[in-house]
Order: C-alpha cells, then sequence, then structure tokens
C-alpha cells in the first residue's frame, strides 16, 4: 500500500470550509487505496494573531513560554479536521505533537526534531485510521511545548514521512507548485515540474518560503520526496500535478539558473572604525553566534590606514536590536560607531547548472545596472549568487533578472 503524508498549510485550512475541501483530498486519496497521515498548519493568520499576543505583553518574551501559545493554533486546526474526516465516514483521530511523539531539542521557537517514535503511527495506519496531526510542535526532552520556527509544519510533514518511510509527502498549500520565483512578484514566474532538493535547499534558504528549509533538508537526508501542489486546484496528489522535489539524478533538464529568491527578512548592520587586528571577526561574531544570532553575508572592507577597517554583515530582520545590543556593549567595539539597515532585499539566482557554466554572476550584475540598482553586499556558492540591494528595488531587480536569464522561455543547457 502506498504511504502518503498530506500536509495542508493555513490557507489551505483557513475556514471549516476549507477544512472540508481539505477532507475531501484525503478521502480521495484513501479511495484509491492510500495509507494516509494528514499533518494541518494553524488557519490562516493564526499564528501572527498569537505571536502578536506575546509580542504586546513583551517584546522580549521568554521563547518558552511563545511556545504554548503559539503552537495552539495546530491543535484546533487538527481537531476539526479529524472532525471533517469522520464527517466523510473515515476513521480519524488528531493528536498533538507531544502525543506522538515529536521530540525536538531544548531551542524553544526554533527546535530542531530529534526523533519521532514510528510505531503508533504504523499501529493507526494498519488500523486504518487516519493519524492527523498538528504540525509545528514538538515536545523537548524537559517535557515543555516546542515550535519549529516560522513555516515548521513542512518540517513535520517531512519529518513524519521519513519515520514512517512514506511513497511521497505532499505539501498542499496556495500556489500549485514551486515556480521560477515567486509567482505573485512576478506573473510570468513559470512553474517547475521538478526541482533538486539542492536547489530547493538554496531557494527556500535564501527566501523561497514555499517549503522550510528545515524540511528540505530532511527531505534530502532522508529521501523522501516531496510535491508542492495547490489545495485550490481540485487536483489530486496522487495524479503528481505539482512540483516534484527530488534527487538530481531524476532531473533530466538541468538549468543554469532555476529560480530567483527573494527575502525581505534581512537586516544589514555596519561597524565602522573597527580595528584592524587578528581575532577581531571572532571577537565580533563568537557573541552574536552565542546568543544563537545567525549572521549571513559578510564584507570587511581593506584598511586604508592598517589601524581601522569598516565591516558589514546582515543578520535576520527579528535579531537586529539583540545584535545591536550585543555588539554596544562589547569592549573591543567601544571606538566602532554601529549603522543598522532593515530596508534591504536580498535577491538570490539558484541552479545546478552553474556549477559548470561561467558567466552566471555577470548577468546579474549586468541586468541590475542597467536598472541602475545598486548591489550593497555580494555573496556566492557553488549553485547560487546572492545580492543585497535597497528594498525598494526588490520587484524591479526580480523581473528584470527573471527576463535576463530567460526563465519564462527556459535557460536549456545544451
Ligand atoms: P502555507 O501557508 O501553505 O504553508 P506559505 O505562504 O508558507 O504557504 O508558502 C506559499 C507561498 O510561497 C506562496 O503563496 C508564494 O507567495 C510563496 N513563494 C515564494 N517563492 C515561491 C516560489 N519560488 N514558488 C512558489 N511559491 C513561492
Ligand atoms: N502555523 C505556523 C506558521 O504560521 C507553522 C506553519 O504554518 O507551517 O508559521
Ligand atoms: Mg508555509
Amino acid at each position: 500500500m502506498t504511504r502518503i503524508v498530506v500536509k495542508f498549510g493555513g490557507t489551505s485550512v483557513a475556514d471549516v470550509a476549507r477544512i472540508e475541501n481539505a477532507a475531501g483530498l484525503v478521502a480521495s486519496e484513501v479511495a484509491r487505496g492510500h495509507n494516509v497521515v494528514v499533518v494541518v498548519s494553524a488557519m490562516a493568520g493564526v499564528t501572527n494573531q498569537l505571536v502578536d499576543y506575546c509580542r504586546a505583553i513583551d517584546p522580549f518574551h521568554d521563547a518558552a513560554e511563545y511556545d504554548p501559545v503559539v503552537a495552539s493554533g495546530e491543535q484546533v486546526t487538527s481537531g476539526l479536521m479529524a472532525l471533517a474526516l469522520q464527517k466523510r465516514g473515515l476513521s480519524a483521530r488528531s493528536w498533538a505533537g507531544w502525543q506522538v511523539p515529536i521530540q525536538t531539542d531544548l531551542a524553544h521557537g526554533r527546535a530542531r526534531i530529534v526523533s519521532i517514535p514510528s510505531g503508533f503511527l504504523d499501529k493507526a495506519l494498519t488500523e486504518n485510521e487516519i493519524p492527523v496531526i498538528a504540525g509545528f510542535q514538538g515536545i523537548t526532552e524537559e517535557g515543555r511545548i516546542s515550535t519549529l520556527g516560522r513555516g515548521g509544519s513542512d518540517t513535520t510533514a517531512v519529518a513524519i514521512a521519513a519515520a514512517i518511510r512514506a511513497d511521497r509527502c505532499d505539501i498542499y498549500t496556495d500556489v500549485d507548485g514551486v515556480y521560477t520565483t515567486d509567482p505573485r512578484i512576478v506573473p510570468g514566474a513559470r512553474k517547475l515540474d521538478r526541482i533538486s532538493y539542492e536547489e530547493m535547499l538554496e531557494a527556500a534558504s535564501l527566501g523561497a518560503k514555499v517549503l522550510q528549509t528545515r524540511s528540505v533538508e530532511m527531505a534530502m537526508k532522508w529521501g523522501v520526496p516531496v510535491q508542492v501542489l495547490s489545495s485550490f486546484a481540485g487536483a489530486v496528489g496522487s495524479d503528481l500535478p505539482g512540483t516534484l522535489v527530488t534527487k538530481e539524478e531524476d532531473i533530466v533538464e538541468k538549468q543554469i539558473v532555476n529560480g530567483i529568491a527573494i527575502s525581505r527578512d534581512d537586516a544589514k548592520i555596519t561597524l565602522l572604525n573597527v580595528p584592524d587586528q587578528p581575532g577581531i571577526a571572532a571577537a565580533i561574531f563568537g557573541p552574536l553566534a552565542r546568543a544563537n544570532i545567525n549572521v549571513d553575508m559578510i564584507v570587511q572592507n581593506v584598511s586604508t590606514d592598517g589601524t581601522a577597517t569598516d565591516m558589514t554583515f546582515t543578520v535576520a530582520r527579528s535579531d537586529v536590536h539583540r545584535a545591536v545590543e550585543i555588539l554596544k556593549n562589547d569592549s573591543t567595539m567601544s571606538a566602532c560607531e554601529i549603522r543598522t539597515d532593515s530596508t534591504v532585499a536580498k535577491i538570490s539566482v539558484v541552479g545546478i547548472g552553474m556549477r559548470s557554466h561561467a558567466g552566471v554572476a555577470q548577468t546579474m550584475f549586468a541586468a541590475l545596472a542597467e536598472k541602475r540598482i545598486n548591489i550593497h553586499v555580494i555573496s556566492t556558492s557553488e549553485i547560487k549568487v546572492s545580492v543585497l540591494i535597497s528594498e525598494e528595488y526588490t520587484e524591479l531587480a526580480v523581473r528584470a533578472l527573471h527576463a535576463a536569464y530567460g526563465l519564462e522561455a527556459r535557460g536549456r543547457l545544451e
């Protein structure tokens, strides 16, 4: 029997009618003789509301208390989904993360899944009962509720698919697949039939929030085929109407550039007058790392006088105030001026074909230059080039790059 994990995102369970629609999709899979595990997100907007409640009480709230608050949205949807399935004559039971249990580490608000025992899910499936799991949430070794970071229901779904050795994990959302870029920003964006784990991982980590980055990491590690598809199209996952995220070997047409990712979640920090001496980078980035603040792009200028230099780097926008506080309180930084800019966007071009093709970055720089868009910071890896620009030029830049790489028309490798 084919085993499928199906996950419904917030807009796919936004109200009772949408939940009933999602239950109909599950029923279609069951009618085809498949074993199904369902994972649900909170109803659209609910998690944002819950986050706002926490922030209203204290912007620097205790993450261990934020978790039980924000996890509550998924509990509501899981019960409603079980009811909607029961109404269709199916046997279904809802389960919170702690009941499975989805065991996580202690990093409240951004916890990582450590283990999921499959026994209980296997038993439910052999008894033809559909488990409906509340996504996004788990339990720490201290017995406290944890959450997996925004968008974390994707990771719950893939982790469960890995644990029960599912044949596929279908992620139902509000777009019918993974596109060359966010279709809400570039209407001419093209849907991809397939994308490799590596490309999806880069795209997700660079801002394509259609899948949470960790879900792609996990899918790649355990070889789980993931399909992104729409719950609005009336299509059933088993007909493979969406985009399949899969192994590189399964991609026949390898693109030089396969997509453009956009992130408006970064902020730029510039330190002026940094002492130009050995160990300074460790002195700056060590305390940030210890505070769990991820630093992404980094540029250090050449010192003109041999004593002081400037350094620019990016952190998540939500971390910028904490980062500045840490830097201000650091004695090595006492002579530095700290500037921040949260009106930046990171635009990245991604493609596995880049490994064997030169000139990809130059096409990007030329397209941006033609639109007179200034680049603040550049970073590259084997399969991506990222630039940091002013946020106001995001749409202009993405449209220009989409055209420059011929993404509507397909920039095929010979
Ligand atoms: P859900 O609530 O179902 O988890 P999300 O809002 O997290 O949905 O993710 C779906 C959204 O991801 C789409 O509405 C789209 O705007 C956005 N998105 C960003 N980049 C892409 C891309 N390359 N392809 C498809 N969707 C994308
Ligand atoms: N409800 C959570 C969020 O909005 C998790 C998810 O939707 O994946 O981030
Ligand atoms: Mg999501």
